[in-house]
């Protein structure tokens, strides 16, 4: 019963300081998020021994009687939250919860139409060197070419040549709610199954500020450890239809025993994401993000060949368009490092430079939100982006403007004494 510290202490110091780290810069990956005392104390609790192969009520090991409490109760909470007929809560992660809605939808050879991930879809949607490309044949769909949109008589024409079994709807970098209506009415009218991956969403769903893609598809995934600030892991919801078929192809067809302890931290996630407290979290994360976009949109800033991919953004991240900029993606995520701000460069579609190179940025703001920055504070780190990104930018004096933001708004206040 030693201490971490004690046992291993350069795990313990790595572990330090990365607590350092986050406390100490500004989070702006689009995909992270700090999840709360709570969530972190289920993952790090003694559910973390049980072996729970099966499901509640069904399980193939003794002993299950408290984990199939744990295990109802983030199945119950998923399904109320996103008012969805079942839950599947088992999925290790996102990739893990999108191999088996395929496996579960389609025979290998089957053919599945997917946002491109040169245009901001997911490599679990049909890249070539995931199981997804491999197993399937693959028919990707891009953005207009205009206006950086998916155009929905695009998508419908092509699926109307390809008659894809499965069409997948989601994204992970794109800045605009997608219509799950029409992306229904299509996939009705080709006989396919229509998945939606609101992975990166799926907080904006749950607070009810961004459409519900679960009463317009027969299955939707999600991680946990996104907007809904949950721990790293995934989630399947579906219709009463597809409840076995993606039951079992989670366990046995993918997994062995769930992670208790995950499951455990997804039901907390679950429950705060029902609060007032969350909804408005998501608003100032939209908020955020509308700051952040208007002011990379000012003429100071476009004046140095920046600009925000489709004017805008609905959603929690900004797609910073560099193709014009002195600066190309990886500079400028190298730059805003410096400055003490954490994003992550990002291909835009037709980008002319490598992948890991790149000529664009992502930029997300629930991780801020959850920390607690409002319109204020928003501003104040659009400005600081802002000049970043302009020729000539004094990186000392931004770093400070980033210190001050951070130091203002302390992250995981004794965290030290909870975990001794
Ligand atoms: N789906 C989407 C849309 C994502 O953006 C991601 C992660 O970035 C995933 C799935 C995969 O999630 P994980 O990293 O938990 O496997």
């Amino acid at each position: 019963n030693q201490p971490l510290a004690e046992v291993d202490p350069e795990i313990a110091a790595a572990i330090a300081d990365e607590l350092g780290r986050q406390r100490g810069t500004l989070e702006m990956i689009a995909s992270e998020n700090f999840a709360p005392r709570a969530v972190l104390e289920a993952q790090g609790s003694v559910l973390t021994n049980k072996y729970a192969e099966g499901y509640p009520g069904r399980r193939y090991y003794g002993g299950c009687e408290f984990v199939d409490v744990v295990e109802n109760l983030a199945r119950d909470r998923a399904t109320a939250l996103f008012g969805a007929e079942h839950a599947n809560v088992q999925p290790h992660s996102g990739a893990q919860a999108n191999t088996a809605v395929m496996a579960a939808l389609m025979t290998p050879g089957d053919k599945m139409m997917g946002l491109s991930l040169a245009h901001g879809g997911h490599l679990t949607h049909g890249m070539k060197l995931n199981v997804s490309g491999k197993l399937y044949e693959i028919a990707a769909y891009e953005v207009d070419p205009e206006s950086y949109t998916v155009d929905m008589d695009r998508v419908r024409e092509q699926a109307l040549a390809e008659r894809p079994q499965v069409i997948v709807a989601g994204w992970s970098a794109y800045p605009r709610e997608l219509d799950f209506e029409a992306f229904r009415s299509i996939a009705d009218e080709v006989d396919a199954k229509l998945w939606v991956d609101m992975a990166h969403f799926a907080g904006l769903v749950a607070a009810g500020l961004h459409a519900n893609p679960v009463p317009h598809s027969h299955v939707v995934t999600s991680t946990v450890h996104k907007t809904l600030a949950g721990p790293r892991s995934g989630v399947i919801l579906s219709t009463g239809e597809f409840k076995k078929k993606i039951d079992s192809a989670v366990f046995p067809g993918q997994q062995g025993g769930p992670l208790m302890h995950a499951i455990a931290g997804k039901a907390v996630a679950f429950k705060i994401a029902a609060s007032q407290e969350f909804r408005d979290r998501q608003e100032r994360t939209l908020e955020g993000a509308r700051i952040l976009a208007e002011r990379l949109s000012a003429p100071d800033v476009t004046e140095a060949g920046v600009s925000v991919l489709t004017g805008g953004t609905d959603v929690h991240l900004v797609l910073v368009d560099l193709r014009n900029s002195q600066l190309d993606g990886k500079q400028a995520e190298d730059l805003l490092h410096e400055a003490g701000i954490t994003v992550n460069r990002n291909a835009v579609p037709w980008d002319p430079r490598p992948p890991m190179v790149t000529s664009g940025l992502r930029i997300g703001t629930p991780a801020l939100a959850t920390r607690g920055f409002g319109a204020t504070e928003f501003e104040e780190v659009a400005d600081v982006i802002a000049t970043a990104l302009k020729p000539g930018a004094d990186v000392a004096a931004l770093r400070a403007r980033v210190d001050k933001l951070a130091a203002d708004f302390p992250l995981y206040e004794g965290l030290e004494e909870w975990c001794a």
